[in-house]
């Protein structure tokens, strides 16, 4: 969490529904900018739902899947499974652009914003003549906090 309260993406989501003819309720806007604002945690449905009604309690779980679901259909939310038998909602950054790294020990999910994969879309595109439009990557290991200790002193 922290960092700037309202960044673009939150406003062009709002737009994009508007284009779509969604009724921009105070709760989907609510559920959108709770994400954008927890979108380094990778929240659960249920996650979000618990921070979304701290601000209003009114908004029911049920509403917070609906909204998820339309956001999805629409391309501004992709879904994360790490193997937890939860389904993690982020806002969609486009493609190829990010990765993610699973602690194995303490389970948080860090964030790599680098594409990386160039060399291997090339092989890929020269071997099997299949264009690379995106990919999901996964790397599970041991982050530096369970892990502290510095090899190269
Ligand atoms: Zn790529
Ligand atoms: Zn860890
Ligand atoms: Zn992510």
């Amino acid at each position: 969490m922290g960092g700037a309260p309202e960044d673009r993406s939150t406003e062009e989501i709002y737009q994009r529904l508007r284009d779509e003819d969604v009724k921009l309720t105070n709760q989907r806007r609510l559920i959108v900018r709770i994400l954008a604002q927890c979108q380094d945690d990778h929240p659960s449905a249920d996650e979000l739902h618990r921070i979304v009604r701290e601000e209003d309690p009114d908004v029911g779980l049920a509403t917070v899947y609906r909204t998820l679901d339309l956001l999805e259909r629409l391309d501004l939310v992709q879904t994360l499974d790490v193997g937890d038998g939860r389904t993690r909602y982020e806002l969609a950054t486009g493609l190829h652009q990010h990765h993610h790294l699973l602690c194995l020990q303490c389970g948080k999910i860090e964030e790599v914003d680098q594409d990386l994969l160039g060399a291997v879309e090339d092989t890929v595109e020269k071997l099997a003549g299949f264009r690379v439009v995106d990919h999901e990557l996964k790397m599970f290991g041991v982050c530096c906090d369970c892990e502290p200790e510095e090899q190269n002193g």
